[in-house]
């Protein structure tokens, strides 16, 4: 039996070598990322929110103030999980704003448990 963090690894390998990896480098998705985030509309992380947070990627998601300097800012999370679709990767009606930490802890357990439902709230 592989142990959670070997099987972590392997998942992060996986991960790593998907062709959809290198969107997320292009100047095309760092740029439509930075207006999406600018938009009034994507200031605050949506489940935070819905728990009655207003997190402008400052707090981690039990509402206390993030200290990690490189956590402070909100992710883009595909709602519906892309899998490689270029149509929904760059679906701008398919993206919400995350705090790291649900980006990290939910979207990222989701994606292990191959669930691909996207947001629960
Ligand atoms: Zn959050």
């Amino acid at each position: 039996m592989p142990s959670a963090v070997q099987r972590e690894q392997a998942y992060d390998r996986e991960r790593d070598q998907q062709p959809w990896r290198k969107w997320y480098k292009t100047a095309k998705w760092q740029r439509a990322r930075a207006e999406f985030l600018a938009d009034p509309e994507n200031q605050f992380c949506v489940r935070c929110r819905a728990n009655g947070l207003l997190n402008p990627g400052i707090y981690r998601k039990d509402g206390t103030l993030e200290t990690n300097r490189r956590r402070m800012h909100l992710v883009v999370n595909h709602v519906q999980r892309h899998h490689g679709d270029e149509m929904l990767f760059w679906d701008r009606n398919n993206w919400e704003p995350l705090c790291p930490d649900h980006h990290d802890i939910d979207v990222q357990a989701e994606e292990r448990q191959g669930t691909g439902g996207g947001s629960k709230v």
